[in-house]
């Protein structure tokens, strides 16, 4: 792959003590005291969330405020220093792993929630704060912040808008970059790019925001943003139901949908084998529906009323689409259905897993899941592919075991996966992003002319190279 060309040479490669690097002095001089971390206080943090190994970086800056990080790169510019961000390190994808000459920019002191407006339902906040948080203070102020994923005790809003987190409620309210209104990013020269819009609506020229929604901190860091919530929806009524086909899923999801009248908001399913991992010891001794199904489908309708969604579900059992279904009593019972889908960690009874983030045309996935599973069996001798997804959004999940992770295990595994991906030109990334681990594979969604594309605005914002390097191309 062409490697990016910058304007000048880069200063990394300096064999000086890295506590001694001008670029690391200049740091410390910089910032207040207790920013910037050196040596085992860098080197002893994990790598992230379900990795086994620590951050190769050994600096890491850690600023309050959005001047803070606009000094911090300034200086990192000056220097031709490659900068890393990262928020919770739940991402999925090695979009914020380090080498040894990376300085990391870590936003986890960046947690203050600045208003709350309950009129115009807007929440302002630093990037750093932690998505469950932003949801419980929406919560407290009668609003709902929609975005929802299985890592949101620990991730950061400020990632989950450089991934452009989906989750499970896209099928309703859309991806992470649909809830923001105003951003405030600060550029790779320490520029201050402070878009705090407000409003719903504003045509007024380009749209900067866009830029670094889903860009994985290659273009900007963020530092602030504006969030749209929505009214709070005091009722959910959440049900689990079981589907014998697939055909009868996709009819199960027009039915659902229609019946009730813009109130799904989550359409999550699980496979057979999926749901009996988690339905079984040692995940769980109790499963709600027997598991004798292939498909499991936990179908929820924020805002609608108990009724609706019994004879939604009714109609959908006499016309066989539907053939057991418990719906949630209480919200107690929700969360141990929400819980079973979230429990994706069980798939590491198994490890090493190779985890995979897929999202192709609805009518083409009950194939597509063949075809992966045919090809992993010609290829090893006893894989295990646990499948579950946001199905309602097109997006397929795998957790796929073959006994071994080695080069040879994963080159195997990501053909089998992705081969009969890009025959039904679907997407190698639904909602992870691309980070390194996916970058193999961009070609095979983007055409040359996105990817120059994609090359010739990176050049422009970060002509030095120095905002994590190396990701997504
Ligand atoms: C249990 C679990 C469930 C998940 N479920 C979902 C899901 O349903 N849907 C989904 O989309 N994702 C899901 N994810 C992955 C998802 O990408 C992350 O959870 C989240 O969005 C990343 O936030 P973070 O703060 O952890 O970011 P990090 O992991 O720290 O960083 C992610 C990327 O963003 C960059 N970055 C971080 N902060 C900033 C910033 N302030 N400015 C610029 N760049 C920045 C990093 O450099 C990196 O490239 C899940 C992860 C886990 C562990």
């Amino acid at each position: 792959m062409e490697k990016l060309t910058t304007d000048e040479p880069s200063a990394n490669t300096s064999i000086v003590p890295i506590a001694d690097r001008p670029v690391v002095l200049a740091l410390i001089k910089a910032l207040p005291q207790g920013t910037v971390l050196l040596g085992g206080d860098v080197t002893g943090r994990s790598a992230g969330i379900w990795r086994t190994d620590h951050l190769k970086a050994q600096v890491l800056v850690r600023p309050k405020t959005t001047e803070e990080v606009s000094l911090a790169l300034k200086i990192c510019f000056e220097h031709h220093q490659s900068v890393v961000p990262q928020g919770g390190l739940t991402g999925l994808v090695e979009g914020g792993l380090t080498e040894p000459q990376d300085i990391v920019l870590s936003t986890e002191r960046m947690t203050d929630i600045e208003e709350v407006s309950a009129d115009e339902r807007t929440l302002t906040v630093q990037a750093g704060v932690v998505l469950q948080t932003i949801q419980e203070t929406a919560a407290q102020h009668g609003l709902m912040f929609p975005l929802d994923l299985g890592g949101r005790g620990s991730c950061t809003i400020g990632g989950n808008l450089s991934t452009n987190a989906g989750g499970n409620r896209v099928i309703r309210y859309g991806m992470a970059r649909d809830m923001v209104l105003g951003l405030e990013v600060v550029l790779a020269d320490g520029t201050v790019i402070s878009s705090m819009n407000h409003m719903i609506k504003n045509n007024a020229g380009y749209d900067l925001k866009q830029w670094f929604l889903g860009t994985e901190g290659t273009l900007g860091i963020i530092t602030r943003a504006v969030l749209r919530c929505r009214e709070e929806v005091v009722d959910a009524p959440t049900a689990l139901v079981a589907i014998s086909s697939f055909d009868a899923l996709i009819a199960f999801l027009k039915h659902a949908d229609q019946g009730l009248r813009g109130h799904l908001s989550a359409f999550e399913v699980m496979w057979h084998n999926y749901y009996t991992l988690v339905t079984t010891p040692p995940a769980n001794s109790h499963a709600p529906l027997s598991s004798q199904w292939p498909y499991y489908v936990l179908v929820e309708a924020m805002g609608s009323d108990e009724n609706q969604f019994s004879d939604v579900l009714a109609s959908a059992i006499e016309a066989s689409l539907v053939e057991d279904a418990v719906l949630a009593q209480s919200s107690q019972q929700q969360a141990s259905l929400w819980a079973l889908r979230d429990d994706v960690a069980q798939t590491f009874q198994f490890a090493p897993v190779f985890l995979f983030d897929v999202s192709l045309r609805l009518p083409q996935m009950e194939s597509y899941v063949a075809a992966v599973n045919l090809a992993l069996a010609e290829r090893f001798e006893n894989p295990r592919n646990f499948v579950l997804g946001h199905v309602g959004d097109g997006n397929i999940h795998f957790a796929i075991a073959v006994g071994g992770d080695s080069a040879e295990d994963r080159a195997g595994v990501e053909a089998a996966v992705y081969a009969p991906l890009e025959a039904l030109k679907g997407s190698v990334s639904a909602e992870h992003g691309i980070g390194l681990e996916k970058k193999p594979y961009l070609h095979l969604v983007r055409s040359e002319a996105e990817i120059n594309l994609m090359r010739t605005i990176k050049r422009a914002m970060d002509p030095r190279d120095i905002l994590n390097p190396g990701k997504v191309f």
